[in-house]
């Protein structure tokens, strides 16, 4: 018998793991998220990251930013709590923070969020928190610069090649030319969930074990495209799906969104944004 290096994410599949809903429900059935993120430069991130969580129906949604960006995260969507934090401050700033922290399902962490003078922070914060991470962007870079022996069973690393590259110190080209044996061995290594993403996202478990998406288009290739992912997979965690689950089931239908889009269109003009909000319709069509 031959065991294949990977396996395909297939429609079947992500409908029978995918978080069901009941109809005799309230929001603390679907859980209760943290995004945390964003600087003064760059505001969209989170935007979109918290957009797609809601549109994927996480209960309650905190988004944490930087207080000066905190008016525009509010205006953007009614839907969420947001909190201003001083990413230099980590004490004041995780203390302010106790109570969505402490009564959330997940958090999801990095997006938009810079690399300057907030490192003690993100060290502190992802070293006291014990449920399910989400790390993306920056969350990454920074996370590079530490040791990935803290890395917890529980988290998600959600790096574009560029990012595996800090992280793993291999060069691009070892990521881009084997990115399923390179999934495996890291997620193996770091005992955590990967997803490399790509044309053809990897997911891999901490067991080694390999996924590859075919649903998405070039559309996608934008900036902005993977903090829509990262709040997808925020509330699937949310939702009670395991890391794993979450991950083989985000990836799945953040393509589909994408691919519904196009309609006969010409793929270019696919926007992050639209993926968002085309969620439900894409979670009927599996
Ligand atoms: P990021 O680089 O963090 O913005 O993430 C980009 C997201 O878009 C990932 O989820 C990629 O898998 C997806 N993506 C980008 N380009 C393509 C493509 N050509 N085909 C399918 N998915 C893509
Ligand atoms: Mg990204």
């Amino acid at each position: 018998e031959v065991i294949p290096s990977s396996y395909q994410i297939t429609s079947e599949f992500v409908k029978k793991i995918l978080p069901k809903r009941k109809e005799d429900s309230h929001k603390g059935d679907y859980g209760t998220g943290i995004v945390l993120g964003g600087n003064p430069n760059m505001p969209g991130a989170v935007k979109l990251s918290s957009l797609a969580a809601l549109k994927m129906g996480v209960g309650v949604l905190h988004t944490v930013v930087p207080t000066k960006i905190q008016q525009t995260l509010q205006n953007y969507t009614a839907e969420n709590i947001t909190w201003g934090i001083d990413y230099t401050n980590w004490q004041k700033s995780l203390n302010e923070l106790a109570v969505p922290l402490e009564k959330s399902t997940a958090m999801a962490v990095g997006v938009g969020m810079g690399t300057q003078d907030n490192l003690n922070f993100f060290k502190k914060l992802i070293a006291s928190y014990f449920k399910p991470i989400i790390i993306d962007g920056d969350g990454l870079n920074l996370l590079s610069k530490l040791s990935t022996k803290d890395i917890k069973e529980n988290w998600i690393l959600t790096p574009h090649p560029k990012e595996m590259a800090r992280l793993t110190g291999l060069k691009l080209n070892e990521i881009t030319k084997n990115p399923v044996e390179v999934a495996k061995y890291f997620s193996k290594e770091f005992n955590c969930t990967i997803v490399l993403k790509g044309a053809s996202t990897v997911v891999s478990s901490p067991k080694g074990i390999a996924f590859v998406n075919i649903s998405g288009n070039n559309g996608l290739s934008k900036g902005g495209s993977g903090d829509v992912l990262t709040g997808i997979l925020l509330a699937l965690v949310c939702n009670g799906a395991t890391p794993l689950a979450a991950a083989l089931s985000g990836v799945y239908i953040h393509g589909l969104s994408a691919d519904l889009l196009v309609n006969g269109q010409d793929n270019r003009g696919v926007l992050p944004s639209e993926v968002a909000f085309a969620l439900p319709k894409a979670i009927k069509e599996l």
